[in-house]
């Protein structure tokens, strides 16, 4: 009898693993259905997000979630890893020919998880604990794990396990001031740069970023995590011509599924004139061991499945005429943009981004950001450089990867522009009908519950999906 019992329940329980979303888990897949419809209705304009193709999904739904790999190809710490080897080499490849490295002059671990623990990964290989690093500070464009800090508190793990001192833009011009970089840097001498940038809508001068870290002694390291789609498809400067390392996500422009490489120098660094000696790099063995066993366990073979058809992809003219497609429309949507009376930082921009300062509308990115999102358009408030308080971010951010994706064309991005001055107007309209002092909370609630607004907001929405959607 008990046997029996047993044998129901196993026969509904191999019923369960064969089950699909739908039906197993109505709850979770009605949540994915709705974001579904939301990626799908609304104007994605987040800088760092994309539309991964279906190919891409499909590796990364695979079975190879199911697989541990512990260690490289060649030397796991697991049985059956004949394929995952054959796969971690096809990726490896792929990505030195995406970025045409030499493979006697360049590697690349395709182990991070993502982009926040490859740079980690490459701060634990390079710098003693404690040691000294520069990155473009968060609030002037920077990430969050190029050392954050306020005076009060060290906010990234990097700023507490090494020692940060940022440098920032000339809050005048939204540029970079190299200069006071290298000011610093004589007086910081920092064992680690980083050139990369989440919002900074201009190139990066490498060379000139070389020449400060030749100064000092220091490793340069280029974070492209943003723009590695446009630096694959040869639309903005390589930072490959001057940096020891190079560390990306490659879910941003490169539009592929969530996860993080790191390149590195290998081979020979330099030859002794006199002697004819050659010294090596060697960032090879220190970066691999600082990603496993240092820091990761078990590669995510399904995502390293879905980086090695990303890349492939990133190889073909299709995926070129995309990126020019996305830098193009950036331009569009910034020159419509101050058309409209909209200050650009920097006064446009070379890539996927644009920051857009609201000072002179006189309301600021967290208000404009909340009524966007309202109207079904997604985007993300951001400090502007001399902002005086990162709690009240003037800024919106907006790019154009995920609807270039989506197939959007100069004209669209116009009409786009229109639709993001329409909700701007509405902001300041709200923000009028309120107490100069009302907090962003009071703000939100107005938003939701005013009848007037609530029926802007909703023909806004609709236009929008009859216009370009
Ligand atoms: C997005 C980003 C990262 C972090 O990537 P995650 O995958 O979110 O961890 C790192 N560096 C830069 C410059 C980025 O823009």
């Amino acid at each position: 009898m008990a046997e029996n019992e047993h044998s129901d329940l196993w026969e509904s329980h191999n019923k369960m693993v064969l089950e699909p979303l739908e039906t197993n888990d109505p709850e979770v897949y009605e949540i994915i259905r709705k974001e579904k419809h939301r990626q799908k209705y609304g104007l994605e304009l987040i800088a760092s997000e994309n539309f991964a193709s279906c190919a891409v999904l499909q590796a990364l739904g695979s079975c190879l979630n199911n697989k541990y790999s512990e260690g490289y190809p060649g030397q796991r710490y697991y049985g059956g890893t004949e394929f995952i080897d054959e796969l971690e080499i096809l990726c490896q490849k792929r990505a030195l020919e995406a970025y045409e490295l030499d493979p006697q002059k360049w590697g690349v671990n395709v182990q991070p998880y993502s982009g926040s623990p490859a740079n980690f990964a490459v701060y634990t290989a390079l710098v003693e604990p404690h040691g000294r690093i520069m990155g473009l500070d968060l609030p002037d464009g920077g990430h969050l794990t190029h050392g954050f800090m306020t005076d009060k508190k060290k906010i990234s793990a990097t700023s507490i396990f090494f020692e940060s001192m940022p440098y920032k833009v000339n809050p005048d011009t939204g540029y970079i001031d190299y200069d006071r970089l290298q000011e610093n840097a004589r007086l910081f001498h920092p064992k680690l740069i980083i050139a990369g940038v989440s919002c900074y809508s201009r190139n990066l001068d490498y060379a000139r970023m070389r020449a400060i870290a030749d100064e000092n002694g220091a490793v340069l390291m280029a974070d492209m995590a943003h723009i590695s789609g446009l630096v694959s498809a040869g639309v903005v400067p390589s930072p490959f011509d001057h940096c020891d390392v190079v560390s990306t996500t490659t879910h941003k422009t490169l539009r592929g599924c969530r996860a993080g490489m790191i390149f590195y120098r290998k081979g020979v660094r330099n030859v002794d004139p006199k002697t004819a000696k050659e010294t090596l790099y060697n960032y090879e063995s220190l970066i691999n061991q600082a990603v496993f066993p240092g820091l990761q366990g078990g590669p995510h073979n399904h995502a390293i499945a879905g980086v090695a058809v990303t890349l492939k992809q990133a190889m073909t003219p299709e995926f070129k005429l995309y990126q020019k497609r996305v830098v193009a429309n950036c331009q569009a949507l910034s020159a419509a943009l101050i058309e409209l009376g909209y200050h650009i930082v920097t006064g446009g921009s070379d890539n996927h981004l644009i920051l857009v300062d609201l000072r002179s509308k006189k309301t600021d990115g967290g208000r404009a950001e909340k009524v966007l999102e309202a109207c079904a358009i997604a985007c993300n408030k951001n400090t502007c450089p001399g902002d005086k308080s990162a709690l009240r971010p003037s800024g919106l951010r907006f790019g154009t990867p995920a609807l270039t994706s989506r197939g959007f064309r100069e004209d669209d991005f116009k009409k786009v522009a229109h639709f993001l001055h329409r909700g701007i107007e509405l902001t300041l309209d709200i923000q009028n009908d309120q107490s100069p002092k009302a907090t962003l909370k009071e703000f939100k609630e107005k938003l939701r519950s005013d009848d007037k607004y609530r029926e802007k907001i909703s023909t806004l929405k609709e236009e929008g999906d009859v216009t370009i959607c």
